[in-house]
């Protein structure tokens, strides 16, 4: 009894030095850099987003931000690595609307986007402008709408694959015009943006933080905006909604995770470098040039990222299963 009792009493005493440990190497994190895993290519939209924040929050963290660019699957491949990574805070996740979307595009989902990960904080909200190539025979939506309705079996729409922004919002405009076109998938829209540069493909949506510099030095015709009114960014651009694409909607939200279990005050100091980042000078004019809104603050905790992926899933899952594109 008395053994038990000492067995007992020592295993208590071990458990409580390893939480005091553990309270202390958190008090302290971070002590190395940390990598931010970007799930499209470098130099794209999410890309962007991902350097211009982690530049800022390397200032309030003390410690670099690394942003690691793992490719594929329409940003799945990146966020099963981080779901699987150690819950320690040096690997965290930054994703776009694909977090929500891919529950509903993909029939075997290696991660689960509500129970694998642990929830810091929303960023930066982005609109999103429909392009062609340069020299594409369309000068106006109107024109665009008339020649791809009677061109779509030759016509090619570039994207960063299933669970991208670009695609989800190629699929809307399909599913707008009542047109069916070619889909060629690239790691990024990066890589996209050089193929419709050089006339490989015909027509891509993508976020303004990539767009801008190309419509401006006019390097690709520029339809509209996807967002529901117009932008600072593009004052003059129409929306395509009110071209007479009736409630045509996509705006591109960005979130940033953790391994389900990584430990509260690693999740809360991550959350002060990103608020931090995101009233940085620098972030708000590079942002601003860039078409990109910083997020509202209800959207800032751990809590407001959760509540609205999970109203994002519920609110795209309908919508993306009537449409019926799907991948294993
Ligand atoms: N714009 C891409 C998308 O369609 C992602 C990227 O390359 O950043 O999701």
């Amino acid at each position: 009894m008395n053994m038990r009792r000492n067995f007992l009493a020592a295993a208590l005493a071990a458990t409580t030095a390893l939480a005091g440990g553990n309270a202390l190497a958190q008090a302290a994190y971070p002590t190395k850099p940390i990598t931010l895993v970007v799930p499209f290519a470098a130099g794209g939209p999410t890309d962007v987003v991902a350097r211009t924040l982690g530049q800022a929050m390397t200032k309030s963290l003390g410690q670099t931000v690394i942003i690691e660019n793992k490719l594929g699957a329409g940003g799945t491949v990146a966020a099963a690595y981080v779901s699987r990574a150690a819950p320690d805070g040096y690997t965290l996740l930054i994703n776009h609307n694909g977090m929500a979307t891919s529950t509903a595009l993909y029939r075997k989902l290696p991660y689960n986007p509500l129970t694998d990960f642990e929830y810091i904080s929303q960023a930066v909200d982005v609109p999103m402008t429909l392009l062609a190539r340069k020299d594409f025979p369309a000068n106006n939506f109107q024109e665009f709408s008339a020649y791809v309705k009677s061109h779509q079996a030759t016509i090619n729409l570039g994207n960063a694959g299933l669970g991208a922004v670009s695609q989800l919002c190629g699929m809307m405009l399909e599913r707008a015009m009542g047109v069916k076109l070619t889909s060629v998938p690239f790691s990024g829209t990066a890589p996209a943006m050089t193929a419709l540069l050089g006339g490989q493909i015909d027509i891509l949506c993508d976020q303004t933080t990539q767009t801008i510099p190309q419509i401006k030095d006019g390097r690709v015709k520029f339809y509209g905006v996807t967002t529901r009114n117009r932008i600072k960014a593009l004052p003059d651009a129409p929306t395509l909604a009110e071209q007479g694409l009736k409630d045509f909607e996509v705006l591109v939200w960005h979130g940033i995770y953790a391994p389900k279990g990584t430990p509260k005050p690693v999740i809360d100091r991550v959350n002060v470098a990103v608020r931090a980042a995101l009233k940085d000078p620098d972030v708000l004019k590079r942002m601003a040039e860039l078409g990109a809104e910083i997020a509202p603050d209800s959207k800032l905790s751990p809590e407001g990222l959760q509540t609205w992926l999970k109203a994002e899933i519920d609110r795209w899952g309908p919508i993306i299963k009537a449409g019926g594109t799907f991948a294993d």
